[in-house]
């Protein structure tokens, strides 16, 4: 099977036989052992309709001690097996390549515990994330991570891919607020790191095995994360500017103005602001066009936060760093707001399929590469579209060209051409969507040698038959090169 011009052989693994669903129907129930293509079919397609597996059975345990079971006799028959949390993966990591066994954590759902002291949650893999944050606001908490894919998402698959999303200026990344998890490594050894300590030096820190790897090195089934306060104030302001040397110089005013209460610093190109218009009839919480946007959000225990960003914006304005801006204090403003943000890639894929970019950059060539990207594309016919956006607060640009259809010649041209520029500017090919199958052979662009072989030496010391969702993260080897 050739996925983005890499050659993908199916791996010396058991193919699963009657005797293998009556296995499993035994251990977990009828009702959560899925075959047949209508059963199987959503779990076999990923949310970007760029990935399609053969995976004929899926397995939907509700205990560690069941996902324990079902890596135990995968592993003694040697089958491949591929975890499935809320299958919205943009790296088609979450579906199957050929027919591995798809291991759902959807039923394991329950909230553990909840210290209202410390703000400690400790919950299992599959809860969805949405409803984890509507669990903690009511103990007037908020989770540490938002993404536009909440609603689906799940905290398992979250950790996962250490997931990033639209507050990490201000919480940082997924890995620094797990304080523990629980995994079911390949041999089905459930490993309790349930820590719910903050501080714990007590030797290596093994979670972070388990965050990020995307399920190559273990199973999460628990997690116990680290919940800050709900802010009790929050401010939001969508601003028109009229060239991305403005927009730096008004991350440089935010930063300094707004200090510890800067808690999202998002930017968007007119491009995209103009698909999220038409495509999905949102309106542009401005009404003049400008060719950026950014969107400021202010979170404070303090009431005068409101003040205060109306003061900078307005001095901001009269020294033409700005062109345009609207500010509320209003949960439904706020929300309609957001949405502009959050359904860019929504708004794409109704224009055609999206090849979507996901990497870090230092802010001085952050925006240069989505020009670079138009001119090499601009003769080429079917390209619809080429637009940025992205968390710039963190140096994290979402790059995606729209073209009608998957064209693989394009992709050839454009992928190396985007990483290899990545690369040069020593960024990262993945700054938060992971590696997954789409961009394994992009990994050395980012990582060294040595680290790559060290990641390939501790995948073969915890799952020496290599049944956790094999093909993904470490390179295999390129079509052109066979
Ligand atoms: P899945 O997609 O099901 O799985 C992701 C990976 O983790 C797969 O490799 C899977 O095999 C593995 N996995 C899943 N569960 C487990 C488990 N329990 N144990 C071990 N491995 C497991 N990502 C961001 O970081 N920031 C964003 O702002 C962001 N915004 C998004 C917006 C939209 C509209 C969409 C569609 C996606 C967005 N994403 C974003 C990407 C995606 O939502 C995240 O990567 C998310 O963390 C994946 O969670 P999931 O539950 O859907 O996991």
């Amino acid at each position: 099977k050739v996925v983005n011009d890499v050659r993908h052989v199916r791996g010396e693994y058991g193919c699963v036989t009657e005797a293998d669903v009556r296995h499993f129907r035994s251990l977990l129930g009828e009702p959560n052992v899925l075959t047949g293509a209508e059963n199987v079919g959503p779990y076999n397609v990923d949310y970007m309709k760029q990935a399609s597996g053969d995976s004929g059975l899926v397995l939907r345990p509700k205990t560690a001690e069941d996902v324990s079971d079902i890596l135990k006799y995968c592993n003694d028959r040697s089958i491949a097996v591929c975890p499935q949390a809320g299958n919205t993966s943009v790296s088609s990591g979450s579906v199957a390549l050929f027919d591995e066994v798809v291991l759902s954590t959807e039923r394991m759902n329950n909230i553990i515990n909840f210290d209202p002291v410390s703000g400690v949650l400790v919950c299992e893999a599959g809860c969805v994330l949405e409803s984890l944050m509507k669990y903690v606001d009511g103990h007037g908490y908020m989770m540490p991570l938002d993404l536009g894919s909440k609603g689906s998402c799940q905290i398992g698959g979250n950790v996962s891919t250490n997931a990033g999303g639209i507050r990490v200026i201000r919480y940082g990344t997924l890995q620094g607020c797990v304080l523990g998890l629980e995994a079911v490594t390949a041999d089905g050894t459930i490993l309790d790191c349930l820590n719910t300590l903050r501080k714990d030096n007590t030797g290596y820190h093994l979670k972070h095995l388990f965050i990020g790897s995307e399920g190559t090195l273990g199973i999460v089934t628990k997690v116990a994360i680290l919940c800050p306060n709900l802010p009790k104030h929050v401010n939001v302001a969508f601003i028109g500017l009229d060239s991305y040397d403005k927009v730096l110089k008004l991350f440089s005013i935010a930063r300094a103005e707004f200090g510890e209460t800067l808690s999202s610093f998002e930017l968007l190109d007119n491009t995209a602001v103009t698909y999220v218009e038409s495509k999905l009839h949102l309106s542009c919480p401005i009404t003049n066009v400008h060719p950026f946007y950014v969107l400021i959000e202010l979170a404070s225990s303090q009431p005068n936060v409101g003040q205060h960003m109306e003061n900078v914006l307005e001095k901001a304005l009269g020294d033409s760093v700005i062109s345009d801006a609207t500010t509320t204090d209003q949960m439904s403003s706020i929300q309609k707001i957001w949405k502009v943000r959050e359904t860019v890639i929504e708004a794409l894929l109704k224009l055609g399929y999206v090849y979507s970019f996901d990497i870090s950059l230092p802010l001085n060539r952050f925006y240069e590469i989505v020009e670079l990207t138009r001119e090499k594309l601009k003769d080429v016919a079917d390209v619809k579209t080429v637009c940025g956006f992205g968390h710039i607060g963190d140096g994290n640009l979402h790059l995606n060209v729209v073209t009608s259809q998957r064209n693989e010649e394009l992709a050839r041209m454009i992928e190396p051409f985007i990483y290899k520029w990545t690369s040069k500017c020593r960024g990262s090919v993945s700054a938060e969507h992971g590696i997954g199958l789409a961009k394994t052979q992009f990994l050395e662009q980012t990582k060294s040698k040595s680290a790559i072989d060290l990641m390939r030496s501790l995948k073969n010391s915890m799952d020496p038959k290599c049944i956790l969702n094999p093909y993904k993260v470490i390179p295999a080897v390129a079509a052109s090169d066979q």
